[in-house]
């Protein structure tokens, strides 16, 4: 069922409720509605997001400038699944288990999470030499409301209210019993057994914060809610080229695919001997015959008979060649935090979020290293060549391409000092809030995060049903 008016839910009982329907609160509904679990979603905004609630979503940065904060999420239902790129594959191994948790906990979700993004679960993974690997990315078209709406709609388990703002919650003695909403101007309180903050990886932080300021003492007050928060930086690393025929003589059959884009990622002993963050580079499938010729001219300048040479590929079609692109991963700071602005409010009186972000020399040291060990591949075996780009050859600083991973803010793990939610991802010292969503990355690794966040929702939901019956 879809409600506009959240009275009509009134008099309704709800066993779980959840703040959001991106993909992780969606996931978890349709879920929780296979196992005839009852759910409410509140949902901020309507079927299409406005300018106006956009509005709310506003966002002062402080430090290194990124992208403005209204435009790389969206309050709608279906949330920013209704324009991101659908790049998926799962987080490493080596990832999931600094989180402290056990990996095969994440993967066996990897079958369910493929139907729910329409994408083919294969990721071939290609050894190209001790410090790279070509991996795979799948591409999904999903988006959350147009494929779960109707869904939704016909459901007797699932019940979705729009236009409602979740403000922060109420209860005692560690115990939640109701979430405050502002729906056209007016207050309404929601009691449930169970609460999951599924709003973002902004909102979740943002949620709690106001939460610690509305019901003092419901909250461990020290919990580093909205430290800790990461993004992918995802840069243009410079331009390089690589011969087709030479890398399939290396790789014979394992080669994943010659003429679509080219994904490499940075090995695990790569990372570990150099002591790098992690990191992925791409090539475009698109050749971009413009930029094949400033490439050659260049070379036929520096080195003549190389130029030939390239040149010569062209026309035999063998030379994959274009801009590098990166992403990246972060170490995570606490001083990358959410706060609340003490001055500013939104539409419905709440203070509008503060990102202190600066950039860090280790990611940057990350990308030059990684691109300088790629250049030296590629010399090594004679398969290509890579030209880096000033300001990471000198490590300047980065200029991120678009900001779209929201990470952390709510970290999973062991100690309360330096994380939010527990490894169930129930918030440390409540007994019935959970948070789910890249906001509860430990650490954000270079893979994309929305697959990992369908699978962790997915993991949640089996954890609630087992608690509701109990
Ligand atoms: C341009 C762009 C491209 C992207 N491309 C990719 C990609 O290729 N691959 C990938 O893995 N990821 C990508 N992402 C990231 C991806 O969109 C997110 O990881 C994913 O949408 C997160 O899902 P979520 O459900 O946690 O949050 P969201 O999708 O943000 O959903 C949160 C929901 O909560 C609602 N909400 C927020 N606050 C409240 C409140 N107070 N009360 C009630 N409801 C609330 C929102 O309206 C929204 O519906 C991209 C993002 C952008 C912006």
């Amino acid at each position: 069922m879809i409600y506009k008016n959240i009275l009509d839910t009134k008099d309704k009982n709800f066993p779980i409720v959840i703040i959001g329907s991106g993909p992780a609160g969606i996931t978890l509904a349709t879920k929780l509605a296979k196992k005839k679990i009852n759910s409410l979603i509140i949902e901020a905004g309507d079927e299409e997001y406005s300018d106006s609630s956009q509005q709310n979503y506003r966002s002062k940065v402080i430090g290194d400038e990124i992208d403005d904060l209204r435009y790389s999420r969206l309050r709608q239902l279906g949330g920013t699944s209704g324009h991101w790129g659908g790049w998926c594959k799962p987080i490493e191994k080596w990832n999931i288990e600094k989180w402290g948790l056990n990996y095969k906990e994440i993967s066996n979700y990897e079958n369910e999470t493929c139907k729910i993004l329409d994408i083919k679960n294969k990721f071939k993974k290609a050894r190209l030499d001790k410090y790279f690997n070509q991996i795979e990315f799948r591409y999904s078209k999903v988006r959350f409301a147009e494929k779960y709406k109707d869904e939704i709609k016909k459901s007797k388990y699932i019940h979705l209210v729009l236009n409602s703002q979740v403000t922060h919650f109420e209860g005692n003695d560690q115990i939640i019993n109701k979430v405050v909403v502002a729906q056209n101007k007016k207050i309404h309180k929601i009691k449930s057994n169970f609460f999951v903050l599924c709003s973002g990886g902004i909102e979740n932080s943002r949620i709690l914060l106001w939460t610690n300021q509305k019901s003092k003492g419901l909250l461990n007050k020290d919990l580093p809610i909205g430290k800790f928060w990461m993004t992918h930086p995802w840069i243009l690393g410079g331009v390089g080229f690589l011969y087709k025929s030479k890398i399939k003589e290396i790789l014979k059959d394992n080669f994943i695919n010659y003429d679509g884009p080219i994904h490499i990622s940075a090995s695990k002993d790569l990372i570990n001997e150099k002591k790098i963050m992690s990191g992925a580079i791409y090539m475009n499938a698109k050749e971009d015959t413009k930029l094949y010729k400033e490439i050659v001219k260049d070379f036929l300048c520096v080195a003549p008979d190389y130029g030939k040479k390239i040149a010569r590929s062209i026309f035999d079609k063998d030379l994959k060649c274009g801009d590098i692109f990166m992403n990246l991963e972060e170490l995570p700071d606490e001083k990358n935090r959410i706060e609340l602005d003490k001055n500013e409010l939104d539409n419905n009186g709440i203070p509008i979020t503060n990102l202190y972000y600066k950039q860090s020399i280790d990611t940057l040291i990350s990308m030059k290293t990684i691109l300088q060990e790629l250049g030296n591949f590629f010399v090594k075996k004679d398969i290509g060549r890579v030209a880096i780009k000033e300001n990471i050859e000198n490590l300047t600083n980065y200029e991120h391409l678009g900001v779209h991973h929201h990470m952390g803010g709510t970290r999973i793990g062991d100690n309360p000092k330096i994380s939010v939610v527990d490894k169930n991802l129930k918030v440390h010292s409540t007994k019935n809030l959970y948070v789910c969503g890249s906001s509860t990355f430990s650490t954000g690794g270079y893979s994309n995060p929305t697959y990992t966040i369908v699978q962790l929702a997915l993991r949640l939901s089996d954890h609630i049903d087992k608690k509701i019956n109990l």
